[in-house]
């Protein structure tokens, strides 16, 4: 029974396609944000003067600006107030840096302002974090109990996480927009400069939506599997 999960061509069938769309996605990113990357800003900003003229520009004074070690590792902490930027960014003088930036303060906005779908993201975590970890101890006692039991927890796991990046979408959609509209009408990035800060957060924007095409697979495989959904389990 155990190949017959682990080595089930029907995985690969459903989740695969949207894996490699994954893989690509990342792929995509990394070379667009490296594109960019070598394309000077024509203000001369680095990217913690870009965050910092839109905090203050939204009026926002309690959001520190902090490096964060590795590559786009990019992100707002909401707990502790601090848009965190990356050594590509923090310092660099360029589109990708000035995109980046700005998309981690379209977040310190939603925050400040109390969008909805930043809340209920915030919510699902520990939810998402518990059903993780539980993860490996139910699939051990799949082996035992039968994979029955296994197959309904992985519908309720990828349930829950296929929530969790449904809500993710309307955030990182939301802060790219903002960044968009606000380098856009601030005159941080034009012409040329604001095709690329576009296509750097689009770039960004379809690893979120590859993501939850993964999980959505996931769920719909397990849901195959479990027999909840079109006929019987093959247990
Ligand atoms: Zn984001």
């Amino acid at each position: 029974m155990l190949s017959l999960i682990v080595f089930d061509p029907n995985y690969f069938l459903f989740v695969g396609p949207f894996m490699l769309l994954a893989l690509w996605a990342q792929w995509r990113v990394k070379g667009t944000f490296a594109r960019y990357a070598e394309m000077p800003l024509r203000q001369r900003l680095s990217g913690a003067e870009v965050a910092q003229l839109i905090l203050r520009g939204a009026g926002i004074h309690d959001v520190s600006i902090e490096a964060v070690p590795g590559m786009l590792s990019d992100h707002y902490d909401p707990q502790a107030k601090s848009v965190r930027l990356s050594a590509d960014v923090l310092q660099a003088r360029t589109v990708a840096a000035a995109a980046v930036a700005a998309h981690e303060c379209g977040h310190a906005i939603q925050h400040a302002q109390g969008y909805a779908p930043m809340a209920w993201r915030a919510g699902l975590v520990p939810v998402v974090n518990l059903m993780s970890s539980a993860a490996l101890p139910m699939f051990l006692a799949g082996i035992f109990l039968g994979w029955t039991g296994f197959a309904w927890f992985a519908v309720a796991l990828f349930g829950v996480t296929t929530l969790f990046h449904l809500v993710t979408l309307p955030v990182e959609f939301d802060a790219s927009a903002r960044a968009i509209r606000i380098v856009e009408a601030s005159g941080l990035a034009v012409g040329d400069e604001l095709v690329g800060v576009r296509k750097v957060l689009y770039a960004a924007g379809f690893t979120y939506l590859a993501a939850t095409l993964v999980s959505a697979a996931e769920l719909v495989y397990w849901l195959l599997r479990s027999g909840l959904l079109g006929g019987s389990s093959d247990d």
